[in-house]
């Protein structure tokens, strides 16, 4: 039967009937993310192609409405909120087009997992150097649009840093390739302009990655420390001899806690820290660079230390610290994950004013972070249904921010602004900054359709 809404069968004209949810239940499942913020869409389309998401932009703007590429949903900033928009849903593009291993390349549709690419590579002996901890679930798609980073970006860099190319398709419609295989594409960096902008400026249909060949030798170490603060300092000794493990991961009592909880992975229930310490590369060499970093940490007084013995090991501990946000959830009914980075030098700083924030608004702070990059997640736990608590945990997350950027650090690692954090870009940007990030935004999106109102605040 033909639906009686003519844009609901229009849109179904475009994906096929079956392939537009409309219903209330459906959009209620929509109509949030992993962020705090909630608004109901008005449709979800499944774009299967290229040319259907073409033609769902070109629906959307001789209709005026908005739309937003939606991957899983994972972002934790609100990133994919859109009231009465259009969802374009991406994950049934999820193809692995080509792996091409002499040019160390791989194409990908933009819904494929980022773990479900890890996998297919390793056969090759290669990987996919960005590895956000939510790789399960998280498309390529999303992680283009967050530009997101993970444990191995301290030494390998994040997701802009392993995107060749795309092709988009514009906020007009128009289908166009950005970047290719070839290196250091001639013009302004277009490619790094959309990366990250949290499908603000067009929506990603074909990627190709940079892939990467797996490591001849990994050391992977745990150790533990009675203070967040001596972990911490260990991380920047670390890193100023000259040693740049890959990852360098640090998870508090409270973390640590939940995550026994949950999974049992072996971190000491006692401990105030745990610092995870990878390193990879030719094995030459390797253990020297260990034993060097053990000698720091026990400068910095590390209370006992330990490796890693096999992959299976290995695969343990990182679960425990991939697992950690998850883990989290035990301990009350919600929490916001606040994401902000300071230069490596400031973390004890940035770490007491998280304490002095938690003190000061009474809510309970888990800390678990990317230390090697400076990169803080303070989650704020509370209970949603008082609202009064809710409105301390927006002031305390705030608070966090100004602290962070007054540390001469910045409001987001590698979850983006979103709707979240839209007013904290103030605290990083001035209005002319800010004005010409709008003005690009209307050069390529005249009549701010693509996902409007995201990362930018309103000019006064
Ligand atoms: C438990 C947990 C752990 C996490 N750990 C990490 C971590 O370690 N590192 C990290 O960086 N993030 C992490 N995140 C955040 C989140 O997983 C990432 O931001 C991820 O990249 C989002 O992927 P997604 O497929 O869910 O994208 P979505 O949430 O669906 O979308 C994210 C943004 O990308 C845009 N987008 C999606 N697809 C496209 C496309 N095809 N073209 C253009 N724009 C598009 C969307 O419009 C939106 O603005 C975590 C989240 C959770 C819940």
């Amino acid at each position: 039967m033909k639906h009686a809404d003519p844009v609901i069968r229009d849109l179904e004209a475009i994906v096929g009937q079956g392939s537009v949810l409309f219903d209330t239940v459906s959009l209620s499942h929509y109509e949030y993310d992993a962020s705090l913020f909630k608004a109901r869409p008005r449709a979800i389309a499944f774009a299967t192609d290229t040319e259907q998401v073409a033609q769902l932009v070109k629906y959307a703007n001789e209709h005026s409405i908005p739309y937003v590429a939606r991957g899983s949903g994972t972002n934790l900033s609100g990133g994919t909120i859109l009231k009465d928009g259009l969802i374009i849903e991406m994950r049934r593009m999820d193809k692995i087009l080509d792996i091409d291993v002499d040019n160390m390349t791989a194409l990908v549709e933009p819904g494929v997992f980022n773990l479900t690419l890890q996998n297919a590579l390793a056969p090759y002996g290669f990987y996919y150097a960005p590895d956000p901890a939510s790789q399960k679930v998280s498309t390529l798609g999303g992680n283009v649009g967050e530009n997101s980073g993970g444990p191995k970006c301290l030494k390998y860099g994040v997701t802009s840093n392993h995107i060749l190319g795309m092709e988009v398709v514009l906020s007009n419609g128009e289908v166009t390739w950005i970047g290719g295989s070839a290196p250091d594409t001639p013009g302004a960096d277009v490619l790094g302009l959309l990366i990250g902008s949290e499908g603000t400026l067009g929506v990603a249909t074909k990627i190709l990655v940079r892939i990467m060949r797996l490591p001849e030798n990994v050391i992977t170490m745990l150790t533990i420390f009675n203070t967040i603060e001596e972990a911490g300092q260990a991380v920047s000794e670390i890193i100023a001899e000259g040693i740049i493990p890959v990852s360098l991961e640090i998870m508090d009592n409270l973390t640590i806690q939940a995550v026994e909880d949950s999974m049992n992975a072996g971190f000491p229930r006692d401990a105030e820290a745990v610092l995870i310490i990878e390193l990879d590369g030719i094995a030459e060499g390797l253990e020297e660079q260990a034993d060097r970093i053990l000698e720091l940490c026990r400068k910095n007084n590390v209370v006992d230390s330990s490796r890693a013995t096999d992959d299976q090991a290995r695969a343990k501990l990182w679960a425990g610290r991939k697992g950690a946000f998850g883990a989290v959830a035990r301990l009350r009914p919600c929490y916001l994950v606040c994401d902000a980075t300071v230069p490596r030098v400031n973390l004890p700083k940035a770490l007491s004013a998280v304490k002095a924030i938690s003190k000061k608004y009474d809510l309970p702070i888990a800390n678990v972070f990317h230390a090697g990059d400076g990169n803080l997640h303070p989650l704020i736990l509370f209970d949603e249904r008082d609202k009064e608590e809710l409105s301390r945990v927006h002031q305390a997350g705030s608070e966090i921010m100004r602290a962070c950027a007054d540390l001469e650090g910045t409001i987001s690692g590698e979850h983006g602004i979103g709707e979240e954090k839209k007013q904290e870009m103030g605290f990083i940007f001035d209005e002319g900054d800010l004005q010409l990030m709008r003005d690009i935004k209307t050069a390529v999106d005249p009549d701010n359709l693509c996902n409007p109102g995201k990362m930018l605040p309103q000019a006064a």
